[in-house]
């Protein structure tokens, strides 16, 4: 399906490896030129070195931490203004609900809500002005169903959720759409650290921890980057035009709900 979108500037956040570079992959495949980010560089090089000789699209890459307002300079600068606006960054550590204090909840509040809305803030005023853009808020499906020992992101992507519900509406008749996609448990190494973590909890091995896990989700495995990217690029779609501030699961069924 050709998603009319062949030319258009993306800036991609924290995109080096997991969701973030399936978001790149599927919106360089789509013809996409990209801007893409990471802290390390090494990584980041590779994957824009990747990209570029698979889709034959212009990439940039920003080694810099989207998480300060330093490092979104960074990216800014040399993004200038593009069309679509993909936001992500590293999920916070997980924990006990009275674990957290005031410096970690600041920190959650930084990557998953102010960082993206920042973001949004600097690069939607000039899509606007445009008439055409998308941005794609990666969340979790914390949002949609809370996961306990992550109280930290519970917490930081309900506030962007909120930010995005009431922000979306008012920016849609300038023809820009703004939605989150929200993942269940997909294949990256985010995944694997997840995993660790329950299987010293539980005297277990992270290949047992992934066992049990997979039971608990309808679809019976992890998702993958590539599913999740191409679900991203379509929301970026020319065909997407009339899907405003939605909370997009995508989550093999994993979270228990009728909406
Ligand atoms: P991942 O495999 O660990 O990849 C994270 C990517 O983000 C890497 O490229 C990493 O590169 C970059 N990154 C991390 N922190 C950054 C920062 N401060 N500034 C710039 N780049 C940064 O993670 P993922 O699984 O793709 O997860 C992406 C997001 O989805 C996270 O917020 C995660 O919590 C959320 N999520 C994931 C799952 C899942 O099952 N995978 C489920 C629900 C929610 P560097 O380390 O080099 O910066």
């Amino acid at each position: 399906m050709d998603l009319g979108i062949k030319g258009r500037r993306a800036v991609v956040c924290a995109s080096s490896k997991g969701l973030g570079r399936g978001c790149a992959e599927a919106l360089a495949a789509a013809g996409c030129d990209l801007v893409l980010n990471a802290r390390g560089a090494e990584a980041l090089e590779q994957t824009a070195a990747d990209i570029r000789a698979k889709y034959g699209v212009n990439v940039e890459a920003v080694a810099a931490d989207i998480t300060t307002e330093e490092g979104r300079a960074e990216v800014l600068k040399a993004a200038g203004e593009v069309d679509i606006l993909v936001n992500n960054a590293g999920g916070p550590p997980p924990g006990m609900w009275s674990d957290w204090e005031r410096d970690d909840f600041i920190k959650a509040l930084d990557a998953n809500m102010l960082a993206p809305i920042a973001m949004i803030k600097a690069l939607v005023p000039a899509m606007m002005d445009r008439g055409w853009g998308r941005v794609v808020n990666i969340t979790s499906q914390s949002v949609k169903a809370p996961i306990g020992v992550l109280g930290l992101s519970n917490s930081a992507r309900a506030g962007l959720t909120g930010y995005v519900a009431g922000t979306s509406r008012q920016v849609a008749g300038s023809g820009v759409n703004i939605n989150n996609l929200l993942p269940g448990i997909h294949a990256t190494d985010r995944a694997v650290s997840l995993d660790g973590g329950v299987a010293k909890a539980q005297g277990i091995t992270s290949e047992e921890a992934k066992v049990n896990r997979c039971k608990t989700i309808p679809a019976g495995r992890y998702g993958t980057a590539d599913e999740f990217g191409a679900t991203c690029a379509f929301l970026c779609s020319t065909q997407a035009a009339f899907i405003v501030g939605q909370n997009i699961l995508h989550d093999g069924g994993g979270v228990n709900a009728t909406f």
